[in-house]
């Protein structure tokens, strides 16, 4: 039996959600559908977020209380967002897709006014508007309100929060002093509460607390780095968790246009959502990242507003929110229909308050978690691609690709053969960044001595910087090497590496040009760096090495004179310039002719 048929619905409208797969009802439903149906007319507020199954909650006695005999407008749902609004109005429809005399419209702004005027000159039962539409469809006497009977404010925090408090006022002016007044809000701030004086009496009230339900589906997290340090960190968790499906939340449109190019540059499945898009381009947006062509969503707090979305593994927020009323919204997004989810919010070191604040306020409590090392994502690359091969169906192709390559590995062991490939792959880690180190950082203002604790532990257990190019240490070198040599990124870093008998980790922020490469050694390794390239040659040309402490930099972008085109293709191996077959030892400058050979 369908558990919705106790709650006072009549059969068709049970069976109708029978076929949606509608057989539990969620906890506001319980609470509500009787509530109003048992009290009719009564105000009521609910207060329930989004994926609480709010909108079944009123929709559903809604439908049970019009009179569909009659033509007249008699329910008005006002809702923040178009987005909202056309999901509320298809849920109705649904609903209702059995009782023909029953009509549902939905009217919002950014879209033709002619077509909507046009649609409810039908008769329409229940409109589903933004309250600037509506009231422009109010003036062009396109709608009247004299016999709306219910009205139901939905996510009215939100509809305050974006600015609609005169047009709900002035829309409520519109309608009869007997109607009912049905409010959902995911919060109480207090501006709701004179709404609900205003406007309401004697409001029945259902809580679904947003906070145990928080507690139970949603892990709430924080990060502790430095700003300019995010996006690395938010980067090291996408690539441990391909998986990832998520909303990654920015306080400007200018920083989340940024953040979503940096990381599209860098070959993540991002892209931005954000007010300066126009509506059409909003909808792609929304339809790639549906149809999962994309993996996260960057966007601000008004533009995520209304998407539905509902299975999200992650929200993470870049920073945390202006007003933390509207965390709650955040990371409401994920950890929906009954489905786990994290919130994840990257703080500096200076906003561990902030994070105390939320708990008290919203009354939740936050793990602390680190931002993954550099070796367990190298762990995880190297897992994953094992994996990859390990499932890879051989192409046709290989076969004849293998044979006209044939003999060419014929002197190298399987295990060196091995060896070389997982090389390739740890280049290709270098060449995408990500090997900035310990992005961790200590929190001032809250748990200081415990993070001091961690931060020793990390150290105790000898856990080593990958890279040593944490901003501090470091000399700056020229060399009369670059492209125009064959030379790639981790060509180079082998080359730098060998020929001066250092570590790979010890080179970095590589600049590379077309006759020239500006890079980084650490300092503790630089002891004689220079003369170790003494008398070495490339293409009879001498290599010249020197201290150049102002050369650039690195691109923020993660790449190095060349960025992202290193990354796939074009790994020439050149044994000098305009040869790009010859293996891959042969640019190796030759000591008197004599270096040449493998690196060790
Ligand atoms: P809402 O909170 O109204 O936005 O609903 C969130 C999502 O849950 C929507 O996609 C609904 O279709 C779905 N939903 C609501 N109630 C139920 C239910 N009782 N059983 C299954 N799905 C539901």
């Amino acid at each position: 039996m369908n558990n919705f048929s106790k709650l006072g619905l009549s059969a068709g409208v049970v069976e109708v959600l029978d076929q949606m797969g509608f057989e539990n009802p969620t906890p506001v439903q319980q609470q509500a559908i009787p509530m109003l149906l048992e009290n009719n007319p009564t105000d009521f507020i609910g207060l329930a977020q989004t994926g609480t199954g709010k909108t079944a909650a009123f929709g559903l006695p809604l439908i049970e209380l019009i009179d569909v005999d009659n033509r007249a407008t008699q329910a008005l749902i006002m809702a923040p967002t178009r987005e909202l609004g056309q999901q509320t109005a298809a849920q109705l429809k649904e609903f209702t897709k059995n009782n023909k005399k029953l009509n549902v419209e939905v009217v919002y702004g950014g879209a033709n006014i002619s077509n909507q005027i046009k649609a409810l000159k039908k008769p329409t039962q229940i409109i589903v508007a933004t309250p600037g539409r509506l009231l422009d469809l109010i003036k062009r006497k396109a709608v009247s309100l004299t016999n709306v009977k219910y009205v139901v404010l939905d996510e009215a925090d939100e509809m305050l929060n974006m600015g609609f408090k005169e047009d709900i006022d002035d829309i409520l002016s519109h309608t009869l002093e007997d109607r009912v007044t049905w409010l959902f809000s995911a919060t109480m701030p207090k501006e709701i509460r004179r709404i609900i004086k205003k406007y309401m009496d004697a409001p029945l009230e259902v809580a679904i607390n947003a906070e145990q339900k928080s507690n139970t589906d949603i892990t709430h997290q924080y990060v502790v780095t430095k700003g300019s340090n995010k996006v690395s960190a938010l980067r090291r968790f996408m690539d441990l968790q391909p998986e990832m499906r998520a909303i990654l939340f920015c306080r400007t449109k200018r920083e989340t246009q940024q953040i979503a190019d940096d990381l599209g540059n860098l070959g993540y499945g991002v892209e931005a959502l954000h007010g300066d898009l126009s509506q059409a381009q909003r909808d792609a947006v929304m339809k790639r990242f549906k149809t999962r062509a994309m993996q996260m969503l960057v966007a601000t707090d008004v533009a995520a507003r209304g998407i539905d979305v509902n299975d999200l593994t992650h929200v993470m927020h870049h920073q945390l929110p202006d007003q933390l009323e509207s965390y709650t919204h955040r990371s409401g997004r994920t950890g929906r229909a009954g489905k786990k989810g994290i919130s994840l919010a990257f703080i500096n070191p200076r906003e561990g308050r902030r994070i105390t604040e939320l708990e008290k306020r919203i009354k939740v409590t936050f793990q602390k978690v680190e931002v993954p090392s550099f070796e367990e994502l190298k762990a995880s690359r190297i897992s994953n691609w094992a994996n990859l091969i390990l499932n890879t169906e051989v192409d046709e192709q290989a076969n004849e690709i293998l044979y006209s390559l044939h003999g060419k590995f014929a002197h190298l062991s399987e295990n060196d053969l091995l060896k070389r490939l997982i090389t390739t792959q740890l280049d290709n880690l270098l060449i995408q960044g990500g090997n900035e180190g310990d992005l961790n950082e200590l929190q001032g203002g809250r748990n200081r001595d415990s993070d001091n604790g961690n931060r020793r532990d990390r150290r105790d257990r000898g856990e080593r910087r990958e890279s040593n190019f944490d901003g501090g240490g470091n000399n700056r070198y020229f060399i009369n090497i670059g492209t125009i040599d064959g030379m790639t990124i981790p060509d180079f870093v082998h080359y730098v590496s060998d020929t001066a008998g250092i570590k790979r980790g010890d080179v970095g922020d590589i600049s590379m040009q077309k006759t020239s490469t500006f890079f980084d050694v650490d300092s503790d390794a630089a002891k004689g760096f220079e003369e170790k390239f003494s008398g070495l040659e490339i293409e009879g040309r001498s290599i010249r090495v020197n201290r150049d402490d102002e050369g650039p930099k690195r691109s923020s972008r993660g790449g190095n004179g060349g960025g992202s085109s290193y990354k796939g293709g074009g790994r020439k191996r050149s044994g000098g310039r305009g040869d790009s077959r010859g293996p891959k030892r042969d640019y190796r400058g030759s000591r008197g002719g004599s270096s040449r050979g493998g690196r060790r």
